[in-house]
């Protein structure tokens, strides 16, 4: 007799699309088979069962960052998450000004414990302020949060090239993944300078701010980084055709570097920042979509391996938080980022997955498995005998429509507000607990533990410069 038995679903496996019955013990999964009998029972009938979503990139309880507050907590970020089909998430442990990143990892473990209703995870996060490298990363690896995020760009956060060498060399010494927002810093910066005293009463110039070849030469730069000290990067939100080239050139001199997009590079592109405010401030993230038909683009490195990841980017700035008090309403002065948790897998279920775009086997991938991998979770990201049983029911008929008010996160709206979608998680399950039930978040106490993550395998960094120059061998 099982815990818990899923009965009669279509089963998304990994090797295909199975039909059967889903047996959990002590919240694994224990048996794929047919007439299973469990303690408790749901009936999958013209359901499709998926395993629980992981979002690697979201921004939950972080410190004020350039006078944006960031307004979603583990509490209200793990429910959108649930009601988004995901089970697992990693946000990251930012440091407050002056701190180092022990101390940020020490401050968001503390405040996430026993709050978050689904399994959470941390990136630290390395800034010119957040101390030495050396010392922390293996204590960081050692504390389960084996990556560093490292920024290019931004005030306070950039890190110039002599930093970020530093910092891969030390992550590759200790077993971590570094994940990197490439844009060239000083192209921003002085565009931003250039426009800066303009008249405009639309968002159009953040399209010219957040170039896209302040993105090129920064992907680029980092396969240069990557390929001297052997480290493994991930490049965060890559948003079109420049990022992809860049990435695919490295990956071609055989560079460990890997690409995430997000929701928002597929479904918007750079004309919704010139169009009416409304909807332009709805839109507005940082990097911004690109040009029309980048999409297209877009899915085809999804669907063929060119992007290793999809990730919602979850920035929790309400609309009325886009500018500072007192703060112009001019795009100079607007804080930039969109809630996703809740809209990431839906948008990949009925625009990748139903609309025929992705594989069964890519949906998979992208929808937990490549960063259960990548970030070395153990035990989950897909329906194995063994594995979390962190399972989503999918009402694959289900035809709705995107509403922010009725969503999770308190930014209380959604940049893709009115959006048709095809399917919905109606039963989310995470290690054997049943968390919402056909479309109804269940109350008790939050469920989520902490991923105490792997190192990275050595086996995915490349060699470093120094030891493939035979002259300066010993
Ligand atoms: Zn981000």
């Amino acid at each position: 007799m099982f815990d818990l038995v899923i009965r009669g679903a279509r089963l998304g496996l990994a090797e295909g699309w199975s039909e059967g019955d889903i047996g959990v013990t002590d919240g694994r999964i224990t048996a794929i088979d047919h007439s299973l009998h469990g303690k408790v029972e749901i009936d999958g009938a013209g359901r499709w069962l998926l395993p629980g979503g992981i979002d690697a990139h979201c921004h939950l309880d972080q410190p004020d960052w350039g006078g944006a507050r960031c307004h979603d907590d583990h509490e209200s970020g793990g429910r959108a998450a649930i009601l988004g089909g995901t089970t697992a998430i990693i946000s990251f442990a930012m440091a407050p000004s002056g701190q180092t990143m022990c101390e940020g990892l020490a401050r968001s473990l503390a405040r996430a414990e026993g709050r978050c209703p689904v399994d959470y995870g941390f990136h630290a996060v390395a800034t010119p302020q957040t101390g030495p490298l050396a010392e922390q990363v293996p204590v960081l690896v050692g504390a389960g949060v084996s990556s560093v995020k490292a920024f290019m760009t931004y005030e306070g956060f950039a890190m110039d090239d002599g930093r970020l060498l530093d910092l891969m060399q030390t992550c590759r010494a200790h077993g971590a993944t570094v994940l990197v927002h490439a844009e060239n810093d000083a192209i921003l910066r002085w565009m931003r300078r250039r426009l800066a005293e303009r008249e405009c009463d639309h968002f159009g110039p953040h399209l010219l701010i957040h170039a896209e070849a302040a993105e090129r030469d920064a992907v680029a730069r980092m396969g240069v980084l990557a390929e001297v000290t052997g480290a493994r990067v991930v490049i965060v939100h890559v948003t079109g055709r420049a990022g992809l080239e860049e990435l695919a050139r490295a990956q071609a001199r055989g560079v460990a570097i890997l690409g995430e997009t997000c929701p928002q590079y597929v479904v918007f592109d750079g004309s919704v920042l010139a169009g009416p405010s409304e909807q332009a401030l709805r839109a507005l993230f940082a990097p911004p979509p690109r040009a029309p038909g980048t999409a297209e683009a877009l899915w085809q490195a999804l669907a063929g391996g060119g992007l290793a990841l999809w990730s919602s980017d979850h920035s929790p700035c309400p609309l009325e938080d886009r500018f500072a008090d007192g703060a112009p309403r001019h795009f100079a002065h607007a804080v930039a980022g969109v809630p996703g948790l809740e809209t990431r897998l839906p948008i990949l279920f009925s625009e990748g997955l139903v609309a025929g775009r992705l594989s069964l086997a890519r949906y998979l991938e992208l929808s937990a498995s490549a960063a259960a991998d990548i970030y070395g979770i153990g035990a989950k990201g897909c329906i194995a005998p063994g594995q979390d049983a962190d399972l989503v029911l999918w009402n694959p008929e289900t035809h709705w429509q995107v509403r922010g008010t009725e969503e999770q996160s308190k930014t209380r709206y959604s940049a893709f507000e009115g959006m048709w979608l095809t399917g919905r998680p109606e039963t989310v399950i995470l290690r054997g607990h049943v968390l919402m039930r056909d479309g109804a978040l269940l109350s008790g106490p939050p469920r989520g533990c902490f991923l105490h993550r792997r190192p990275t395998d050595p086996g995915h960094f490349r060699t470093p410069l120094e030891e493939t120059t035979p002259w300066t061998a010993s």
